[in-house]
């Protein structure tokens, strides 16, 4: 039997339903979902996952794409369209397809999404009568950010909150109130004594290659530097702040949450990096 989903007000063949490149659940996990089951070609729970659907939504920003009532119908269409008896119906929505950029496009629909599929209850049912193992593993949802992946969810919020204040770039701040890195850079400081600090690379940041660019070019200057976190304090009380990243290069912030960083412009440390890091890139471009 062939599969439909449904894609955005339209009904397409399972193998033809596509979404854009730049969805910013492709390029972000920017987006929600529900799953209802489905018994007896209905939707068990339907106001539970509605209602945290729509919490969802809330929280993160994204438009609600139509009413209940609206996406009870499609839903039910898409089981419909598939004979599914018993099994799941999913339901995605995402920001939305935009350009990419971390921060929340403007005037952008949300891409709605959903698929049905069948499960054979007499498999759960012999799973429920046997019973199922289960094997335990750290909870590291989302620890691994040396990894560079598209989970980005997190890096989208910080980012709009410092686009909606005014702000370039929003670092993340640990448990303990130290500085990991920003939401799309690495971050730096030449602190009181004048020694440039950067966090050393653990799981909790990205390795960011021009960071690692820039530590040759700080050794080369003869710079004095430690691998080491260091506070929100720290970086407010520092001669200068800055970032690193492909898409910035060395950026010097001269505020931090509205306090000025050393006289509030960019700092010599800071403007002699991007100065060297920009020759070495130039030269060494391929
Ligand atoms: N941290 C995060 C979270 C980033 O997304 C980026 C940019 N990709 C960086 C740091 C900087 O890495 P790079 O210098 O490799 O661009």
């Amino acid at each position: 039997m062939s599969r439909v989903a449904y894609v955005n007000g339209v009904y397409r063949p399972h193998g033809e339903a596509v979404v854009h490149i730049e969805d910013r659940g492709f390029q972000f996990a920017d987006g929600v979902y529900e799953v209802w089951s489905v018994m007896d070609g209905r939707l068990a729970d339907f106001d539970g996952h509605m209602a945290r659907l729509h919490r969802s939504l809330t929280e993160l920003g994204i438009e609600i794409p139509m009413s209940a009532a609206a996406l009870a119908v499609v839903l039910k269409e898409t089981v419909r369209r598939n004979r599914v008896l018993d099994g799941l119906v999913y339901l995605q929505v995402t920001r939305g397809t935009a350009s990419r950029d971390h921060a929340f496009p403007v005037d952008v629909a949300p891409t709605v999404v959903v698929t049905a599929k069948r499960l054979d209850p007499a498999k759960g049912r012999r799973a429920a009568g046997n019973g199922v193992a289960a094997i335990t593993r750290p909870d590291i949802r989302w620890g691994r950010c040396d990894i560079k992946t598209v989970g980005l969810l997190p890096n989208v919020l910080a980012k709009q909150a410092a686009r909606e204040s005014g702000a370039y770039e929003c670092l993340l701040v640990d448990e303990l109130g130290l500085i990991t890195e920003g939401s799309s850079t690495n971050a730096w400081i030449v602190d009181e004594h004048g020694k440039l600090r950067t966090r050393d690379t653990q799981a909790n940041i990205l390795r960011g290659i021009t960071r690692a660019a820039v530590l040759k070019l700080i050794e080369a200057e003869g710079l004095e530097l430690e691998e080491r976190a260091f506070s929100v304090e720290e970086a407010k009380r520092a001669r200068e702040l800055f970032v690193t990243a492909a898409s910035a290069f060395v950026m010097p912030l001269i505020s931090l949450d509205g306090a000025w960083i050393g006289d509030g412009t960019p700092g010599p440390v800071a403007t002699r990096l991007r100065e060297v890091y920009l020759e070495q890139a130039r030269r060494e471009a391929i």
